[in-house]
């Protein structure tokens, strides 16, 4: 994600962040222009005849977004916010903290996708087609699975809770578990089946990812059941990967999306990796250009610089890795796959409502 700054006092700002810290303005994020506005309380009083920045109705009266509506939009929720179809009770402060965090992850996903140019919304389609999202805290007695169906992506909203997500991850015994990673491959699955099922595609799909009519059912019976295949490392991002070609698809994109979110991050940060030595992992984010629509090969050159700082900054400080993958050639060819479906996605497709042309 690129960088942002305060639209009043031009102080650096996080993407979440719902105040400047510098003049001590409200923040709230434009999807349209892709900034942060500082809002100008003058403006946005009681006494003035309109607010100068509409904000999300979930901003205002649940605390749980930081995004403005287009002025023109009748919706009173944000772009992302009117994407989440079912909520947890509100009643527990609990639900309501595990409910912000889902969306906090969802906004970061929602701008990506649009930064790499997919539409998160269908408009050729009508209003209620694109992706949606249920958010379900398990109520006593009932299970919640996370996964995609038809356009709704549902999340157990307890992945929301650290603790519980760090139990669910040591028991699988899985390197890296996120509500941002759930997202974004479960978004993988809905892409999938816009973009690659019954494409020109799907052929090639098949060569790289295998058969995706095997039984998926029993695919992932027996992954939970006797586990992966033992020689998954050689050919698959993660383990869970490796269960059905339809899952591969979904972790390979969600890789691609934490590339190039972290990379255009890097980028924006002004970072640069120069070695002493020649053979050494360099990050030049000039040569990177604008990271969306960057080449595969320097995407993944810089890629592979960037999170060997990235682990090496964590060991320092006794963290484990933060990106703790291997990527050999047929993981490379899998993400060159998505990096091309979405390059081709973006030149065929027409711009999204939600964004301003570039
Ligand atoms: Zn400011
Ligand atoms: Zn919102
Ligand atoms: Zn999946």
């Amino acid at each position: 994600m690129k960088i942002f700054h305060c639209s009043h006092c031009q102080h650096l700002v996080f993407f979440e962040n719902t105040q400047c810290v510098q003049c001590g303005r409200q923040l709230a994020y434009s999807p349209r222009s892709d900034e942060m506005l500082a809002i100008d309380p003058e403006a946005q009083s009681d006494a003035a005849p309109e607010p100068a920045v509409r904000l999300c109705q979930n901003y205002v009266e649940q605390g749980i977004c930081n995004w403005a509506v287009d002025p023109e939009d009748d919706d009173p929720l944000c772009l992302s916010c009117r994407l989440t179809r079912v909520i947890p009770p509100l009643q527990h402060l609990q639900s309501v903290g595990l409910w912000q965090r889902a969306e906090t992850a969802k906004r970061r996903l929602v701008v990506n996708l649009l930064a790499l140019g997919l539409p998160v919304r269908d408009s050729t389609l009508g209003a209620n087609d694109g992706i949606h999202f249920e958010f379900k805290e398990p109520q006593a007695g009932q299970v919640v699975l996370t996964g995609h169906h038809e356009g709704t992506i549902t999340l157990n909203l307890l992945e929301a809770d650290d603790v519980l997500r760090e139990r669910l991850r040591a028991h699988f015994a899985e390197p890296y578990r996120t509500v941002l990673g759930h997202l974004r491959h479960e978004s993988g699955h809905y892409y999938w089946e816009r973009l690659v099922k019954n494409s020109p595609r799907h052929g090639d799909f098949r060569s790289l990812f295998g058969d995706e009519s095997a039984d998926y059912r029993l695919a992932l019976e027996q992954h939970y059941g006797i586990g992966p295949r033992e020689d998954w490392a050689e050919g698959y991002i993660s383990a869970y990967a490796s269960s059905h070609p339809w899952e591969d698809w979904a972790e390979t994109w969600a890789h691609y999306l934490h590339m190039t979110d972290t990379l255009e991050t890097a980028q924006g940060c002004g970072l640069s990796m120069q070695p002493q030595r020649e053979d050494e992992p360099r990050f030049l984010p000039e040569e990177l250009g604008q990271v969306m629509q960057s080449p595969f090969e320097t995407l993944i050159s810089s890629w592979f610089a960037v999170t060997y700082l990235l682990n090496n900054l964590s060991r320092g400080l006794g963290l484990a890795d933060a990106y703790p993958f291997v990527l050999n050639s047929t993981v490379i060819a899998k993400l060159r796959f998505v990096h091309d479906t979405i390059a081709l996605a973006r030149e065929s497709g027409t711009p999204d409502p939600d964004r301003e042309a570039a």
